[in-house]
């Protein structure tokens, strides 16, 4: 194996990672990177920090065999994943683990293999079977997929996320992106209609010395009632980001409950979100531990305590939207069971909390 420069190579996963968040591949602090220096370590990104603010000395040194890792940053929560893909995969020098839109949505479908196509040629996916984030379970799904399937640099983890490998990291990349697009293309079919991503904003406001203020000054009489009903009942909130995009208008629409079928989902929203059918309902609907707020025919209210929060909250809503009308279309899906949902959740926020405690330091 050659030698590797472990500073040059930090600085690679630096540079891959900003090439994978300005195509929309790695958003925020989701997703990792890694790669291979010798035979028993790799190099990782941290958790829980934004692709924007890494530096070289973030990237730990782990330990294939023991995750023992070197360096003041913890790695990955999902370094166990990393660490036996490059176990049962001798072939492997590079691997991303994104939260993609299109294909982490594929993986909602119960299904397990992906069919779909690139470049005219047809291309299949594995799909590893679900287990909860950071568990050893889920790491030796991962690691089986890979060990059963030797012939494919990708995978999708059932209603989580994406694992590509390659020799180098270009072929990673490659993987990811080839991925994306043909799980796309896979869930136009299923869907029969055409597929985005994004949010799209309608009326945001947050607060300002306990006044609500609008970002916009047209904000309609019934939608400014909608945003004071929600800062009255949810009194940790500061922001509420009104989201429009296409899945979450037809949701809006055409639902009346969702559950969890992505593991953001569920630590980022909630375990149980209704749709009302009426406005009048949407007082009753303002949950204390749901982010979301749905308005019959009109999107949702996305909120947060920072801005950053309620931003966070309505991409993770886009997608959810996406899988489940892929899932409402397909006519079955797997759906997170409920203890598993509470179980995330209530992880989620604990170590949130603690994390802005720090920040607060
Ligand atoms: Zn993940």
């Amino acid at each position: 194996m050659k030698q590797i420069d472990l500073q040059e190579e930090r600085e690679h996963i630096i540079q891959v990672s900003r090439e994978l968040h300005e195509v929309g591949l790695l958003v925020r602090t989701w997703g990792n990177i890694s790669s291979r220096v010798d035979k028993d370590h790799f190099l990782v990104t941290p958790s829980g920090i934004k692709y924007e603010d890494l530096t070289p000395e973030m990237i730990s040194l782990v330990n294939i065999n023991d995750l023992s890792f070197e360096g003041d940053y913890k790695p990955s929560s999902e370094s166990k994943v990393h660490a036996y893909s490059y176990k049962v995969r001798p072939d492997a020098g590079f691997i991303v683990h994104t939260h993609q839109v299109f294909a982490s949505c594929a993986g909602t479908l119960g299904v397990k293999k992906v069919f779909s196509y690139f470049d005219d040629e047809d291309v299949t996916i594995p799909v590893a079977p679900y287990a909860l984030p950071g568990t050893e379970k889920l790491a030796e799904n991962v690691a089986r997929t890979l060990n059963k399937y030797k012939d494919s640099n990708g995978i999708i983890m059932a209603n989580h996320g994406t694992l590509c490998l390659g020799g180098n990291s270009k072929e990673a990349i490659f993987e990811a992106e080839m991925m994306e697009t043909a799980c796309n293309d896979f869930l136009i079919d299923v869907c029969k209609t055409d597929m985005t991503h994004g949010v799209e904003v309608g009326y945001n406001s947050h607060l300002e010395n306990g006044v609500v203020v609008y970002d916009q000054k047209d904000t309609p009489e019934r939608v400014k009632r909608i945003h004071e009903q929600i800062y009255s009942k949810r009194r940790d909130i500061n922001y509420i980001i009104h989201n429009k995009s296409e899945a979450v208008m037809t949701v809006s629409r055409r639902a009346n409950h969702m559950r969890p079928l992505l593991d953001d989902f569920a630590q980022l929203i909630g375990v149980s979100v209704k749709i009302p059918d009426n406005e009048d309902e949407i007082y009753h609907n303002i949950k204390k531990n749901v982010n979301v707020v749905f308005s019959p025919n009109d999107g949702a209210y996305c909120v947060g305590s920072t801005e950053d929060d309620a931003q966070a909250v309505a991409i993770v809503l886009d997608k959810g939207c996406i899988a489940y009308m892929a899932v409402m279309r397909n006519g079955e899906g797997h759906y997170l069971s409920k203890l598993e949902c509470i179980k995330m959740n209530r992880h989620y926020r604990k170590s949130y909390s603690k994390l802005a405690d720090i920040n607060k330091n």
